[in-house]
């Protein structure tokens, strides 16, 4: 397939030499360090943070690359997936002049760094059932396009995207595609990560804000070619990952068991609160999902929505999202906290 990177590339980019620290020329750990303007006398906290973290997260990248099974040459590591997405815009879209494709209903970030790096959109909308349109998205690009986002599992509705349809994409689209994984740990069908050998324009995002419960550490992963990589790694901040997060997450993926625990966990209380909602009649449609939350069509959304903020159940109202009239997005919580707001639903229902 040709697909050829520094073509897609703003030129700039190509040509543009990184920020380099001291530390990238000398990579030892012993020493008398003089070089960073850091404290030599330690972090006025109990825990020492007075030095620099390592740019690169060698040690835990080789540890993620173990368990994603790939070389951390192909790994990007962001100050959350955000982070990335942003970059993918610096990198990639002339402001101005190259537009993206959307696919809406989904995730904000995509628009929102669009718009900050002025770039244009071009909304190509699901289909009814929240699946892909490959020609009309195909149609929609032009020698400008350089950016597809798919999110599947999709945000906000839950379900994957069909298998064919992103190979169909990925075989025929000229721009890179990003498929964005970040529900990859509660869905059933197996990851793309797998497809980046055979596509070299495919970059996969995940994060850790998800299953494995770290959100606020802000860490987000990108999979893809090892040039790719190479490009993201060239212009991001470069301390963007704290030492706090390295140390923290190296030590979290050792407990890979326990986050397949939660997610069991979580899954089987889906599939309980979308039973539990299925039998409350005013509610019109509980969409499958194959991520940590539900989508749910029920008249009057924007009122329940409001109804039970004051009962101090917060919700994530997607009615005037495209497709999504009437929609709220319910992330699956506790068996006390799935409880809690079942009751304070009914009660709205009852008295309103
Ligand atoms: C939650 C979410 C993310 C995660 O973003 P982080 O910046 O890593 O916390 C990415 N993509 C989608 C679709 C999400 O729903």
């Amino acid at each position: 397939m040709g697909f050829d990177l520094t073509k897609l590339l703003r030129p700039h980019i190509l040509t543009l030499s990184p920020y380099t620290s001291a530390r990238d020329e000398y990579t030892g750990r012993e020493g008398v360090f003089l070089d960073a303007n850091e404290n030599p006398h330690g972090s006025i906290t109990d825990e020492n943070f007075s030095r620099y973290p390592d740019p690169y997260q060698k040690e835990l990248k080789s540890e993620l690359g173990k368990i994603k099974n790939i070389p951390a040459d192909q790994i990007f590591l962001g100050n959350g997936s955000d982070e990335a997405i942003d970059l993918l815009f610096r990198a990639f879209c002339n402001p101005g002049k190259d537009n993206v494709i959307l696919l809406p209903p989904t995730y904000g970030m995509y628009g929102v760094s669009a718009a900050i790096n002025e770039v244009e959109i071009r909304n190509v909308s699901l289909t009814e059932d929240f699946q892909l349109r490959p020609k009309e998205i195909l149609e929609a690009a032009d020698e400008h396009t350089k950016i597809l986002f798919i999110c599947s599992p999709n945000n906000p509705s839950g379900n994957c995207m069909k298998e064919a349809d992103m190979l169909f994409l990925l075989e025929n689209f000229k721009g890179l595609v990003v498929i964005d994984e970040a529900y990859v740990d509660f869905m059933t069908m197996p990851s793309f990560i797998t497809k980046l050998t055979e596509y070299k324009n495919l970059l996969v995002i995940q994060t850790f804000s998800k299953a494995w419960g770290l959100a606020s550490l802000r860490l987000g992963m990108a999979f893809g070619s090892t040039e790719l990589i190479g490009v993201l790694n060239k212009i991001k901040p470069p301390y963007n990952i704290s030492g706090l997060t390295q140390s923290t997450v190296l030590e979290a993926i050792g407990r890979q068991e326990k986050v397949k625990k939660m997610v069991n966990q979580i899954l089987n209380d889906r599939e309980k609160l979308a039973e539990s909602l299925e039998r409350i009649p005013e509610i019109e449609k509980v969409y499958p999902s194959d991520a940590n939350f539900l989508l749910v069509k029920i008249d009057r959304a924007d009122e329940i929505y409001q109804g039970l903020i004051d009962r101090k159940i917060i919700l994530r109202n997607r009615s005037r999202v495209t497709l999504c009239e009437n929609c709220l997005r319910i992330t699956v919580g506790t068996e006390d906290e799935n409880r809690q707001f079942l009751t304070e639903l009914k009660n709205w229902l009852k008295s309103n």
